[in-house]
């Protein structure tokens, strides 16, 4: 099994701890390497996203840790982007620019218009009341257009590029699968997600598998049932735990190696002296 995990929060967006901290409970768990993602600066403040002005301390921040423990865990720094439009993602200048060892590509909120103000934004990763309100306003209160939209853009997310890692790639479903007409083993559930890991292999990019709701809720992202099917496109994949608390940094790691290892996965991808390698499971 491997100590590292390259989805986490601090801080500088939504997580509950400072980085420091973050860094304490992974050297005391033995460790080999950690990585951050806060939540990238959207075109409107959130509650959860980092604003654009504390970038520059972030980077500081993070390059003090990796100084200040290098001879006990390397320590990267990444950011989760949003993928919001054509216009706003991990592949325009702003992002492309900032030195980073990786980055998440993940969407958790979907524009209902061009113009990218938080009113007019589709949030997947909320609250199921907010997921319900949007789902009656904007999709008839039909879940598989939702879906549909949601997969529509995971192709849009790939093809625009910018990313190394796909982050929690079916969330759609962690409030999607609420309603009584959801279905995972449907054609209009089952083709467009198949659809986007087909490009994602093409592309060469990574999946994590997002352990951040797997001892809770029992649920992993991407879904258990299609861990099979990643394997045999041959994605590379990496165990995250998208931890907000750093006492949650390594929950859930050991079940979802396990599980890789039931699969049939030989190996995870890890960032090993700053460059992607497959280290044997
Ligand atoms: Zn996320
Ligand atoms: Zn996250």
């Amino acid at each position: 099994m491997q100590l590292s995990n390259y989805h986490s929060h601090c801080t500088f967006c939504d997580g509950r701890s400072l980085p420091e901290d973050f860094i304490k409970f992974a050297i005391s768990n033995g460790f080999r390497a950690y990585g951050f993602s806060s939540h990238s600066p959207l075109p409107f403040e959130t509650f959860w996203n980092m604003p654009k002005d504390d970038m520059p301390e972030y980077l500081q921040e993070i390059e003090r840790l990796k100084q200040k423990y290098s001879d006990q865990l390397e320590i990267y720094v990444g950011l989760e982007i949003d993928y919001l439009d054509k216009t706003y993602n991990a592949s325009i200048p702003y992002f492309r620019e900032l030195p980073l060892d990786y980055r998440i590509g993940s969407i958790h909120f979907i524009p209902m218009s061009e113009h990218l103000i938080e009113a007019n934004m589709v949030c997947i990763d909320g609250s199921f009341n907010n997921y319900a309100y949007s789902v009656k306003k904007y999709f008839n209160n039909d879940i598989r257009l939702l879906v549909k939209k949601y997969f529509e853009t995971t192709i849009d997310m790939v093809e625009a590029g910018g990313i190394d890692i796909v982050g929690h790639m079916d969330k759609i479903y962690m409030n999607g699968q609420k309603y009584t007409d959801f279905s995972f083993s449907e054609d209009w559930y089952q083709t467009p997600f198949r659809e986007c890991l087909h490009l994602i292999g093409e592309k060469g990019l990574m999946v994590e598998i997002n352990t951040k709701n797997f001892l809770k809720k029992h649920e992993l992202y991407p879904h258990i049932e299609y861990l099979s099917l990643l394997q045999e496109l041959n994605i590379p994949v990496m165990v995250n735990s998208d931890c907000h608390y750093p006492q949650l940094v390594n929950d859930g790691r050991k079940e979802a190696f396990e599980l890789l290892k039931k699969t049939g996965f030989k190996s995870t991808r890890e960032l090993v002296n700053g460059k992607w390698q497959d280290v044997a499971i």
